[in-house]
């Protein structure tokens, strides 16, 4: 850091997500939590109208760009994504000028996991500190997920930013993304002996960028042509005529699909949900595999590596095992009984050498606060 110590230090965690994936982008159900791996700003305000970036997990050194010039388009690479933040803010009338922030991070990035809005969401917590805007974590979620649509330039929805700004430890966060309702649902692995396995495949398939958008616009368009605002206003009950009515159409058959997912996706949400509340975290393991099966066939955004860590998992005594995040790599979840574990992890290990994969990651999950101000004064030596 240059000219002395930060005014504070603010962490925001990446996350995965239980169930309810590619719901976001139509307003649907989603079931995230917190994971321990946190992004780290270490920052100050600035007099002197200067954004001060850099990240020791970023090459290139520092990056310094003048808070009025800051428009989409003008900032490349990753410090786009806390510029990003700060135009927003300023989009939005809040008044924040520069500062100097600095990152670290060890949320896996590209792996599916949100390093993207851990790094949004730990510089909107600064800045909201720095310069006591008192934002509510929902409106920090809203600048997040804004800074990455308009200025990054992707079209995610609310989920990883709400996600990294509003769980809190020891729950999952079952969010409705239309309304930004939410309540926090226990989900206590270690008393039910069970272990939410992490299962990083460490591939991206470029593929990825284009299928996103185009995942997104099919939905759009079957929600026109369906006569509602988006897919999470057609009701579980009405999937069937729902299908009939896209099956005339021309592609019909693949935005079939696309709805198929998103609407029984929401219903399984919904599924897990009364399954947690009634205490029977076991229960949800298949509710997971069948989340898995609809986003690899339905919606098609899943990968050999995904699918091989699901399927292994699954052979290996898991209770279930799903892709999260957006799919096309990135990493696999699986609720397996801790004595079991182990086994598991060797199973995928040893599957992704047979099949000459990179090896895989593989860690367990406990669900992990939210973001927040580390309690200690950087000014103070220990
Ligand atoms: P994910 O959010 O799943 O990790 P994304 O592609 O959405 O994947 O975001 C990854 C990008 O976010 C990185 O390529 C980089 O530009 C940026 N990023 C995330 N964390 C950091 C960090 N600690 N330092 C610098 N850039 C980061
Ligand atoms: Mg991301």
């Amino acid at each position: 850091m240059h000219g002395g110590p930060p005014a504070g230090v603010w962490a925001a965690p990446g996350r995965v997500n239980l169930i309810g994936e590619h719901t976001d982008t139509s307003e649907g159900l989603v079931l995230p939590l917190a994971l321990p791996h946190t992004t780290l700003a270490a920052a100050s305000a600035r007099g002197d109208g200067l954004l001060r970036l850099d990240s020791a997990d970023a090459p290139g050194g520092v990056v310094e760009l003048r808070v009025a010039d800051l428009a989409p388009g003008a900032v490349a690479g990753w410090a786009a994504y806390p510029a990003g933040v700060l135009w927003a803010m300023r989009a939005a009338g809040l008044p924040v000028g520069g500062a100097s922030l600095h990152f670290t991070s060890v949320v896996p990035t590209g792996a599916g996991l949100s390093s993207s809005a851990a790094l949004e969401v730990a510089t909107a917590s600064a800045l909201n500190d720095l310069y006591g805007l008192g934002l509510a974590a929902e409106r920090i979620a809203g600048l997040a997920q804004r800074a990455e649509n308009d200025f990054v330039g992707v079209p995610c929805g609310i989920m990883d930013q709400m996600a990294s700004a509003c769980c809190t430890a020891g729950h999952a966060l079952y969010l409705d993304t239309r309304s930004l309702a939410h309540r926090h649902v226990p989900l206590d692995l270690a008393a039910h002996g069970l272990r939410l396995l992490v299962i990083d495949t460490r591939v991206t398939h470029a593929l990825g960028d284009g299928a996103y958008a185009n995942r997104r616009a099919a939905c759009e368009r079957a929600a026109r042509e369906l006569g509602v605002p988006t897919l999470r206003d057609v009701p579980y009950a009405a999937l069937e005529s729902a299908l009939t009515t896209l099956a005339a159409l021309a592609d019909g058959p693949a935005l079939c699909r696309r709805v198929r997912h998103v609407v029984t996706e929401n219903h399984r949400v919904d599924e897990v949900i009364a399954l947690l509340d009634a205490g029977a975290v076991r229960a949800i393991g298949p509710l997971l595999t069948a989340g898995h099966a609809s986003l690899r066939d339905d919606f098609e955004v899943s990968c050999p590596e995904l699918d091989l860590a699901v399927t292994t998992a699954n052979a290996s005594g898991a209770l279930g095992a799903r892709m999260t995040g957006g799919g096309f790599g990135g990493s696999a979840i699986s609720l397996v009984p801790e004595a079991a574990a182990d086994a598991i992890t060797t199973a995928v290990t040893e599957a992704f050498a047979a099949a000459a994969h990179l090896p895989p990651r593989i860690f367990s999950a406990t669900p992990a606060p939210g973001a927040h101000r580390l309690p200690i004064d950087p000014a103070t030596p220990a």
